[in-house]
């Protein structure tokens, strides 16, 4: 998928999405002690009392009227392009990745910051959105010219073939000496969140050595894996090795300005973990943009 500005991205994914979207959840029921209906609905995850109606009618108008003054737009789901990718960052492996897009939803007006780095990348975004930087995530708003942001670029791949085989073997036996100290008789895969007993985890690189060797003996690099997710991690590994020159990597870009641009409705991109964030001209993103 090519780049685009979030802005374009969001408004292609909301075309053809009408935006009558009802209240998500509503209706009448039969109200056990006084034998009346009761008409009610959620709406912005509270529930609303629409009263009590002694016609059945008399209480599904009352939850239509709510619903035609009240048009929920947080709640619009966007089920066709649930199968859609973006470019996201997985802060485990420092790599640029392809993520599936979650949901999509339609936010409040705010405030609009236009950030312009060091090297020409420009970003357009809510006040109140989060961005990765090199102490970690902080919002836009916080965000201040000479402050620094975290951007892919271009790495060169990392090969197997530059750690000798007998080093690979002395790291292999290492880790496998950890695995009773570093992993609990009961434990959590790193990857999928799963809990298994420690026979059927093993201890995983989560910067893979290849990629980072000072990390190779470093237990805070180490975390329990499942099998199945070892097995799906390493063919992952393998694929990015065989792919030939560069690969995306982030480094951090000072900020040369950072300015009020506007206020406009903004969009809020849930992105499948373990990355949950937004690849926008290079920079690393999360919340509404
Ligand atoms: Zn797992």
């Amino acid at each position: 998928m090519r780049r685009r500005r979030v802005a374009e991205l969001c408004n292609l994914w909301h075309q053809g999405v009408s935006d009558a979207a009802p209240v998500a959840k509503g209706g009448v029921t039969r109200h056990g002690a006084t034998g009346k209906w009761q008409a009610q609905v959620r709406f912005r995850g509270e529930v609303r009392w629409l009263g009590l109606h002694e016609e059945r009618e008399a209480a599904e108008r009352a939850v239509a009227e709510f619903r035609a003054e009240n048009p929920n737009h947080r709640q619009r789901l966007l089920m066709s392009v649930r199968r859609n990718h973006v470019r996201a960052y997985d802060e485990r492996t420092l790599l640029a990745e392809r993520a599936q897009i979650l949901d999509i939803r339609r936010m409040d007006r705010e405030p609009v910051l236009r950030v312009d780095t060091d090297g020409g990348r420009q970003l357009r975004c809510g006040a109140g959105s989060e961005i990765l930087t090199p102490e970690g995530w902080r919002t836009l708003g916080e965000l201040g010219a000479g402050d620094s942001v975290m951007v892919t670029g271009k790495i060169p791949r990392p090969s197997e073939a530059t750690i000798p085989p007998s080093l690979r073997r002395g790291i292999g036996v290492w880790t496998s000496m950890q695995r009773n100290r570093l992993i609990r008789p009961v434990d959590d895969c790193y990857v999928c969140r799963m809990s298994f007993a420690r026979a059927e985890l093993e201890l995983d690189h989560v910067v893979p050595v290849a990629r980072d060797l000072l990390k190779a003996l470093d237990e805070r690099n180490l975390a329990p894996i499942c099998e199945p997710c070892h097995a799906v991690k390493n063919a992952e590994e393998q694929q990015l090795a065989r792919r030939a020159g560069m690969i995306a990597a982030a480094r951090p870009v000072p900020v040369v300005a950072i300015a009020k641009d506007g206020v406009e409705e903004t969009y809020e991109v849930a992105v499948q973990a373990p990355a949950a964030n937004l690849l926008a001209n290079g920079m690393v993103l999360r919340g509404a943009c």
